[in-house]
């Protein structure tokens, strides 16, 4: 190998390191246009998430799955407390701020500051914002311009993703 084939096998090796670490910051195909890529501050090997979530829980939060509306108890809980991501325990929403949107999935209009971070999920023919946890990245559901006040947003969360925290 002479100096020119080993200097262009370096840089295709170098691309191909390159886009497989730009895949691993995006959880979802569909999530690469995250404004500011960045490692998560929780990571696990997938096989170890599957070791400590529920095949629910990893199917939401690690698969950006969706919970069959009405099933989530979380959805008619009221009490006073925290909902913490079920993937990192993260506090995310407080019941100050759940309402009942009729949807069949716990709402909340407004989560805990830098609880949450967002990204445009253009996934099933639709253009939706997603929200994942800012520690783990976990999916928790999806961000509407349809809430009540005062912040107007109604942020339709997976039950499953949320571990409710009384107190
Ligand atoms: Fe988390």
């Amino acid at each position: 190998m002479n100096r020119r084939t080993f200097l262009f096998g370096g840089t295709i090796a170098g691309t191909v390191l390159s886009l497989h670490y730009l895949n691993q910051l995006s959880p979802d195909p569909t999530l690469q246009d995250m404004a500011t890529p960045h490692e998560f501050e929780v990571t696990k090997p997938e096989a170890e998430w599957k070791e400590t979530l529920t095949p629910e829980q990893f199917y939401v939060l690690r698969k950006h799955g969706t919970e069959r509306a009405g099933t989530s108890p979380l959805n008619k809980e009221y009490g006073q407390g925290k909902y913490a991501c079920a993937g990192c325990g993260l506090p995310l929403f407080t019941s100050d701020t759940k309402f009942d949107s009729g949807t069949g999935w716990p709402s909340f209009f407004a989560p805990i500051a830098d609880a949450v971070e967002t990204t445009t999920d253009r996934s099933l023919f639709m253009t939706r914002t997603e929200v994942h946890c800012r520690r783990c990245g976990g999916h928790l559901g999806h961000v509407f311009k349809d809430g009540p006040k005062p912040t107007g947003d109604r942020f339709c969360m997976n039950g499953v993703s949320l571990t409710f925290i009384p107190g």
